[in-house]
């Protein structure tokens, strides 16, 4: 038997007047997913422990078993594990935004997801001047800072005070006197450099300066094959999601075109994943796009990346015949613009029928497989 898990992140949200009272995934047209819904069984997962944000590393890692009380240690030593960088014992990797801060207001957590040549440049131009920390551009705003012999250091991911005042947020204890100091000299160098002169001409938004946050050690996961004895493998745009992978053995499949944003080349990530479940028992497809448009607060946005997953759902049923199973990892609801904790809906074909319609937080509330935790999500589709 093989395994396929669609991730669309962020996909669960609330009721929104602007929909009629329904939910964006009550309202786009998702004919396979209620496919599945009809032909096979609903439930709810919990995917955030408590005592941590709702994250998505968090939601994931639970989600393919990993329990974040066990082996979480940060969001930037995942993605450092994912770009292939050799952490060392005592070195602390921090994820790295590219922001906009104007006034002293977190604009824009992603500089206008800048492209990822024009963030290198700036990362080159910015190392020069902090030789201390190891900085390592990465997938447009999502790059890295590495601070060796760190002590590691509390911040807020810079997603979560779009609009607020930064000054209560900065990174406090242990690394913060050297992390404020790279953020300021990030904010000497990036003014007036020529990459955000060209992106103001452009009436781009400019990147202002770095955020560090949730920093740590390198992870050590037990390995998915060990864990389940079943070869597992990962499509994901999303460093977080690969180095996730790569901790916890898995291959990592690399699309062409796959973007994480809202303008992925969804047809592609179907055909690469029909083609890697072929040497593999088990695939998790992950498609970022509809957590994208939930922090941009944009509904119809939303419901068209939604769509698209569906279209990815409905080229993967027609072309396998195994387990599937289609859930977010958390809540992006329009009306908060950020990752909620709430259960997320979740259905899965090939284990058993119930009768829910539709696939839908509401419907999936009502379905037959329940409330579970999503560290024991995997272990029941394999059972
Ligand atoms: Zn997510």
């Amino acid at each position: 038997m093989k395994y396929i898990v669609i991730l669309g992140d962020g996909m669960a949200d609330e009721p929104l007047v602007q929909l009629g009272g329904r939910t964006p995934l009550e309202y786009a047209k998702t004919p396979n997913m209620d496919r599945m819904a009809q032909n096979g069984a609903c439930g709810m997962l919990r995917t955030i422990p408590d005592g941590f944000e709702a994250g998505s590393d968090i939601a994931n890692m639970s989600i393919l078993g990993y329990a974040p009380e066990k082996y979480y240690t940060g969001r930037g030593p995942l993605e450092a594990v994912s770009m292939g960088i050799g952490l060392e014992s005592g070195d602390v990797a921090y994820r790295c935004n590219l922001v906009t801060v104007e006034d002293g207001v977190m604009v824009d957590f992603s500089a206008g997801h800048i492209s990822s040549s024009e963030g290198s440049t700036l990362f080159s131009s910015l190392s020069q001047e902090i030789p201390e920390v190891m900085l390592r551009a990465g997938v447009s705003y999502r790059n890295l800072l590495v601070v060796h012999q760190g002590t590691g250091s509390t911040s807020t991911p810079p997603h979560d005070i779009v609009g607020k005042k930064i000054a209560e947020y900065l990174p406090e204890g242990g690394d913060a006197a050297l992390l404020l100091r790279c953020m300021g000299k990030s904010t000497e160098v990036f003014a007036g450099h020529p990459v955000n002169a060209a992106r103001l001409r452009a009436g781009k938004r400019p990147a202002t300066g770095i955020w560090p946050w949730s920093g740590g050690p390198r992870p050590s996961f037990p390995q998915f094959e060990e864990k389940y004895g079943k070869k597992g493998g990962m499509i994901s745009a999303v460093d977080l999601l690969n180095g996730i992978a790569r901790c916890a053995g898995m291959e990592i499949i690399s699309v062409p075109g796959a973007t994480g944003y809202l303008d992925t080349d969804y047809a592609a990530k179907g055909r690469y994943a029909l083609d890697a479940i072929r040497h593999l028992d088990f695939l998790y497809l992950h498609i970022e796009a509809p957590d994208e448009a939930g922090h941009l607060g944009d509904v119809e946005e939303k419901v068209r990346a939604i769509e698209r997953v569906d279209s990815v759902v409905g080229m993967i049923l027609e072309n396998f015949d195994g387990v599937l199973a289609v859930l977010p990892d958390h809540p992006t609801p329009i009306s908060v613009k950020t990752h909620t904790r709430d259960p997320v809906p979740f259905v899965v074909l090939g284990k058993g029928t119930d009768s829910t319609e539709h696939f839908s937080e509401r419907e999936a509330g009502e379905g037959s497989l329940g409330t579970k935790s999503a560290v024991d999500f995997l272990s029941f589709l394999f059972s």
